[in-house]
């Protein structure tokens, strides 16, 4: 079993220890999650190998890579211009397809994006278009059909269970619309939730004092010091999204999936939590990517792309800042 960390413990570098790049001994190491490897020297290390996101290949497809990872002139809709720094989260052609019963369901035709750190990207489409599919697949909750998902020029999508869970864990926090805290749990617990899973039994008993004070100061930094003990029933709308916020910042994430995080709140509620959005993206510099329908959201971002029956409306150009 391992013995993590503290993932809001920094190394000597200023890294969260729980960086998906900052394993624990016994974390699986495979070819991209050696353990220890910096991002650029593992990153170098892969494109000397030919194994990286610039590899050349046959179908051409390395340019379109290389434009979305940064390296080059990216003219895609969800691209960025030349001399950006290289993008913390790409994807590449993605295609997926539900089936039901014996009919095909074309969800996703091939959506490329990147996003760079600190950004807040804005997703938006009609209900149905494919915006949940799109960032279960950037969150690696589900696995693409086709295409490639990269974070900070890292392979993701391929990766078996295990090492996918642990680099999510240590990369992503994410929310959603329905908020999915344990309805048993009090607001702290729910906050432990995921250290809890992260730490074995003796590790979690060691260290609960200090676990416990983290996911208090979240609590508090997010407004809900006075609902520690309260569950979730117990909350209005407004406070379970930002509990939910809490528990996805306890992992110290790089960055933060939303998906309509404000759709199921009154207006108030909604600029609350957005408000709240906005100050992670600025203070702490976290990026987020989020999904919604409400134009007047998405206007706020510092970007927006549009999914048009499974494909990235063209010309939503690159980041405004
Ligand atoms: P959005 O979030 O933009 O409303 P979704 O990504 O949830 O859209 O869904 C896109 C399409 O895929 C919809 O037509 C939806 O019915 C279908 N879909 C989503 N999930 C599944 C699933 N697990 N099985 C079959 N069809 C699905
Ligand atoms: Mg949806």
């Amino acid at each position: 079993m391992s013995d993590r960390l503290s993932p809001c413990e920094p190394d000597s570098a200023g890294r969260p220890m729980d960086s998906p790049l900052h394993f624990s001994p016994d974390a699986p190491a495979g070819p991209l999650l050696g353990g220890g490897a910096d991002r650029e020297g593992g990153l170098d290390q892969r494109r000397r190998a030919g194994t990286g996101p610039s590899e050349a290949d046959s179908d051409g497809s390395a340019t379109a890579r290389a434009a979305l990872l940064g390296e080059e002139a990216g003219g895609e809709a969800g691209g960025h211009l030349r001399g950006d720094p290289p993008a913390q989260l790409s994807a590449v052609d993605l295609k997926k397809n539900y089936q039901k019963g014996p009919v095909v369901i074309p969800v996703l035709r091939g959506v490329s994006l990147s996003v760079r750190e600190g950004e807040m990207l804005a997703i938006v489409g009609k209900s149905g278009s494919g915006k949940s599919t799109l960032l279960h697949l950037l969150a690696t909750l589900d696995v693409p059909d086709a295409g490639e998902i990269y974070f900070d020029g890292q392979r993701v999508d391929h990766l078996a269970g295990l090492e996918r869970d642990a680099l999510r864990n240590g990369y992503l926090g994410m929310i959603f619309q329905f908020y999915h805290l344990l309805p048993e749990l009090t607001t702290l617990e729910n906050v432990l939730m995921p250290l809890m899973i992260g730490e074995n039994v003796w590790g979690y008993v060691r260290r609960r004092r200090q676990l416990r004070q983290t996911a208090a100061g979240l609590l508090e930094m997010v407004g809900l010091g006075h609902r520690l003990r309260h569950r979730p029933r117990e909350l209005s709308g407004g406070e379970m999204q930002r509990a939910a916020i809490a528990r996805a910042l306890v992992g110290n994430p790089r960055i933060l999936l939303a998906d309509e995080p404000t759709g199921n709140l009154d207006f108030a509620s909604g600029r609350e939590i957005l408000e709240l959005l906005h100050r992670l993206n600025a203070e702490r510099k976290l990026t987020i990517v989020m999904v919604t329908h409400d134009p007047s959201i998405a206007e706020q971002a510092d970007r927006t792309i549009r999914l048009v029956e499974g494909q990235l409306e063209p010309g939503a150009g690159p980041a405004r800042l």
